[in-house]
């Protein structure tokens, strides 16, 4: 790894003091988020992200053709379920509103004909005896009680996200928005990153560092070396370390995502060298210009 790290400082006495008072600070800052994300990733899955994942797992996978229904029907529908499940979560769909029709399949079992009367219930199998007519709701068609939200970033940067961005250029990586990533947030392609456009200031600013750290850790002989699940501790941990240095409010966010991926604190702490090493480049290039770093949010 070799990350060109912005320094206009010039190099006598007094400059190279104060270079290593702020390593010092940005050292001490990464050591307490590391802390923190470890304790937050030793406590498990939040309330947060408990709540979205249950209520999500409400909805289902439809079949191909009822999608082309629903797209039919209703082509911005986000999430689409019957009128029982709605309701299950609290919201009701509202008064003149028209069903999306889907074909919801009939399970049934077919009784062989058997002289063995009692025990043989329990043998029939479940098969499908046929399809029938169900009509479902986009949520824009209900009201009622929230849906759960998953945890996320928030807060105000400021000028870091300018600075980050620089960084990035810096770094030889090509920078594009592009909606067709979605659903995911941002992509790293190794020599170039894309955004999902739409983002708060806050969630892009913590998606560039999260794809960052892949092009600088995972782009090279790491990402043979490493799983899935390894990359995006390293990744995730690294937005977290810099997002909270910056002051935003990272929240169960980064913890879940790290979750999610089955990571823990102890893939954190095996990497943790790299993750330091890629979270002081980040954090030396955004606070190069001032004399001391900010203070972390708490
Ligand atoms: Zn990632």
């Amino acid at each position: 790894m070799n990350f060109k790290s912005k320094d206009n400082r010039n190099s006598n006495g007094g400059g190279q003091k104060e270079i290593r008072r702020q390593q010092t600070t940005t050292q001490q800052i990464i050591a307490e988020n590391v802390k923190h994300l470890i304790e937050q990733l030793e406590q498990g899955k939040s309330e947060a992200l408990t709540a979205y994942l249950s209520a999500m797992a409400r909805f289902h996978n439809y079949s191909f053709g009822n999608i082309l229904s629903i797209a039919h029907h209703r082509p911005d529908a986000t999430h689409v379920a019957g009128i029982r499940t709605w309701n299950e979560l609290g919201r009701y769909v509202k008064k003149g509103q028209k069903g999306i029709p889907i074909l919801a399949p009939m399970i049934g079992t077919k009784r062989q004909p058997t002289e063995e009367p009692v025990e043989q219930t329990d043998k029939s199998k479940p098969m499908l005896i046929g399809f029938r007519v169900v009509y479902v709701f986009d949520v824009t068609q209900t009201e009622g009680t929230e849906l759960p939200e998953p945890p996320t970033v928030s807060g105000d940067v400021g000028t870091y996200h300018e600075r980050l961005v620089d960084f990035v250029q810096q770094q030889g990586v090509e920078l594009e928005y592009n909606e067709r990533i979605a659903p995911a947030q941002g992509v790293s392609y190794g020599g170039k990153i894309a955004l999902l456009p739409g983002q708060t200031k806050a969630e892009e600013f913590s998606t560039l560092v999260h794809e960052l750290g892949h092009e600088m850790l995972h782009k090279a002989e790491r990402r043979t070396l490493t799983t899935k699940t390894v990359r995006e501790t390293e990744a995730e941990s690294i937005a977290f370390i810099v997002g909270r240095a910056v002051g935003l409010n990272t929240g169960s966010a980064s913890a879940d995502y790290i979750s999610l991926y089955h990571g823990n604190a102890e893939l954190l702490t095996e990497s943790l060298a790299v993750i330091q090493q890629a979270s002081a480049a980040i954090l030396n290039a955004l606070f190069a210009e001032e004399a001391e770093p900010l203070a972390q949010a708490s």
